[in-house]
């Protein structure tokens, strides 16, 4: 399917591996040109050639999305369009897991900076501009955990909960629907990256099982019975970015193998 976005920019977060690399490359392959951003350098370029296989022009912002001085860095780019992106796709990597006992008013900060100021800070450099050109993205990459949470992602739970209500609001304002500028969340269950295999780990040491047994028991648990991937995560996050989608806004979107269990 033709998505009718070649020849558009758009800025992917947390780009280098795992979901947002799946976005990468799915938009990457509909033609459109990228500005990733991730800390690590040497693995972000190496990301970054891998999509140019594709024709488009790729740049790479080599910063820590969730601060001004990262984000100053994206919108003067050798080469970039500034701040008039026609897509953005906010990630940033999640907040630790942990006991919400041990979690002080600055881990609480951290979390609600890189989890709901950041997109929201994006949101707001971006989409008058898109509203004023007629065509806008935006695809916030959040989580599962925000219609069904889990217990020691609580910092996830109640940041991105934030983000929810935030963006449920915003994109029904008529200046950005009614210009053709979207703005919707993108709910990922369990995918197989570095971040859930961390997560495992973690869950694994408290319990005192193998990262095995701990995978096996979730899987297990996913009605598509495995775990999804990042390519197919990108899939849909590339068609939310379509012409096509046009008509979808202020939606939470689960990808979730169907684990997932109420009907609405
Ligand atoms: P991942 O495999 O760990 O990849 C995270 C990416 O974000 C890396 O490219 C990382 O590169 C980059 N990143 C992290 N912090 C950043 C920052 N402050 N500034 C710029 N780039 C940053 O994680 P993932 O599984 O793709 O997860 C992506 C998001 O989806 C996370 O918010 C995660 O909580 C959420 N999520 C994932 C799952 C899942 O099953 N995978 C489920 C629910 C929700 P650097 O470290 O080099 O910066």
């Amino acid at each position: 399917m033709d998505l009718g976005i070649k020849g558009k920019w758009a800025l992917v977060g947390g780009a280098s591996k795992g979901l947002g690399w799946g976005c990468a490359s799915a938009l990457a392959q509909a033609g459109v040109n990228l500005v990733m951003v991730s800390r690590g350098a040497a693995a972000l370029e190496a990301s970054a050639d891998g999509l140019r296989q594709h024709g488009v022009t790729v740049l790479t912002v080599a910063q820590d999305i969730t601060t001004p001085a990262g984000r100053e860095a994206i919108w003067s780019v050798a080469g970039g369009p500034g701040k008039n992106f026609d897509i953005v796709v906010t990630n940033a990597g999640g907040p630790p897991p942990g006991d919400f006992r041990d979690w002080d008013r600055d881990a609480w900060i951290k979390a609600v900076d890189a989890n709901m100021l950041t997109p929201i800070e994006l949101i707001r450099a971006t989409v008058d501009g898109m509203a004023a050109r007629g065509f806008g993205r935006v695809v916030n990459i959040t989580s599962s955990a925000v219609k069904s949470p889990i217990d020691i992602l609580g910092l996830s739970n109640g940041a991105r909960s934030g983000l929810t209500g935030f963006v449920a609001g915003t994109s029904r304002s008529s200046q950005l629907a009614g210009r053709n500028v979207t703005i919707n969340n993108l709910l990922p269950g369990a995918f197989d990256t570095d971040r859930l295999r961390s997560n495992q780990k973690t869950i694994a040491t408290k319990a005192g099982k193998s990262v095995e047994e701990v995978s096996e028991a979730r899987r297990k648990t996913i009605p598509a019975q495995r775990f999804g991937t990042s390519q197919e995560f990108g899939e849909t996050c590339a068609f939310l970015c379509s012409q096509q989608a046009s008509y979808i806004t202020g939606q939470n979107i689960l990808i979730d193998g169907g684990a997932y269990p109420g009907a609405f």
